[in-house]
């Protein structure tokens, strides 16, 4: 028997729902994957485009195992959250070499795959295949929280147990990926995070948080995220027409991207050529003939969920290449968009930089 809030839900799907996405109603669970890997940390406007992208360049799973790294990493420039699309090329192979290329048709099964967790299990779940599973996330607690008026917080043990039974109490269990598909558009589009459409909601006379004010408190958080603060003093080496890049390493952001040379002070201070002269003398002991020095006042910052990043791009023109910098890789200045950059240093090598 369907609860009260499930069937308004559908009812909402079916009249006032009008949400488009390029996925919905897809049943290859490839697509779906993809797209559910796309949107974790990504909002649906940024992500279209890149899961249009990758469907026409691999509209299949075998496609995308074939792949080079770096092209994937490529057509994933500027998604963020780069361990993703380590998993995702990861997993695709995985699932053409073990399972001859036949994804996982069964919640615990999908959990197994690197990068799946359960909200990613159970959409995959019940989008493809409509297995009874229900998603529960950021969209799910704040719904149900303001719905049934929950003050449990949504990250403690109990929060997580109640929200979870909630959860799977209300779903369709026979039309599991309609429903949570409606729920993630009701949750994105009528009972958003900030001012909820809660006058007009096919839900209000029902709604505990609406019928007691408390909307706005709902739903409760017990952790604030503390957020890291870094500095990232760049600096691109030219010599010709080349330019020196190093592939960051595993166990910090942007694994397997490139950037160039990089130092990480405590603070980024005003340089004046003098002083970044000394530091490239002291620091780097450059054997070779400065050319030039181009100072960039200008800061850029990006924010990750856990991280606060200051960034700054310094320009520095050597005769030759120095003994420290030649293990490197030296790339001309016209490859440069072959490779996969963090967001900042793409942005800033397609808008600011003066030699690209
Ligand atoms: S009435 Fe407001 S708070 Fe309640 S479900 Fe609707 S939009 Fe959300």
């Amino acid at each position: 028997m369907s609860t009260k809030f499930c069937e308004l839900l559908l009812k909402w799907d079916q009249k006032g729902n009008d949400r488009p996405m390029p996925w919905k109603g897809e049943k290859d669970p490839y697509k779906i994957w993809l797209s559910e890997i796309i949107l974790q940390q990504t909002r649906v406007e940024q992500g279209w485009a890149y899961y249009e992208r990758f469907v026409k360049k691999y509209p299949n799973i075998h496609l995308l195992a074939k792949a080079k790294d770096q092209a994937v990493f490529k057509l994933w420039e500027g998604l963020g959250y780069y361990n993703r699309c380590k998993n995702l090329l990861f997993t695709a192979k995985q699932i053409v070499t073990d399972l001859n290329g036949k994804f996982p048709n069964t919640y615990e099964n999908l959990l197994q795959l690197k990068g799946v967790g359960p909200y990613t299990a159970a959409a995959i779940a019940s989008f493809a295949y409509n297995l009874p599973h229900a998603v529960v996330d950021g969209n799910v607690f704040r719904v149900f929280a303001r719905y049934y008026g929950i003050n449990l917080p949504t990250d403690s043990k109990e929060g997580i147990d109640l929200f979870n039974k909630i959860a799977f109490e209300n779903l369709a269990k026979n039309k599991a990926g309609i429903y949570n598909q409606a729920l993630m558009d009701f949750g994105a589009t009528v009972c958003k995070p900030a001012t909820p459409l809660c006058s007009s909601c096919v839900m209000n006379k029902g709604c505990t948080a609406f019928l007691q004010n408390t909307v706005g408190q709902l739903p409760i958080k017990l952790k604030v995220i503390q957020k890291k603060k870094r500095c990232f003093d760049y600096f691109f080496f030219i010599v010709g027409n080349t330019f020196y890049l190093q592939q960051r390493q595993p166990g910090d952001i942007w694994a397997g991207l490139y950037q160039p040379y990089l130092l990480e002070p405590e603070r980024l201070m005003t340089s004046t050529q003098k002083e970044v002269s000394d530091m490239l003398e002291n620091h780097l002991s450059m054997d070779v003939p400065i050319l030039k020095i181009e100072l960039n006042t200008q800061l850029y910052q990006q924010q990750l969920t856990h991280q606060l990043l200051t960034v700054r791009f310094t320009t520095i023109y050597l005769q030759s290449v120095p003994t420290i910098l030649s293990q490197g890789k030296w790339i001309k200045l016209t490859q440069s968009a072959k490779y996969p950059f963090p967001k900042t240093i793409k942005d800033y090598l397609e808008k600011d930089a003066s030699f690209v």
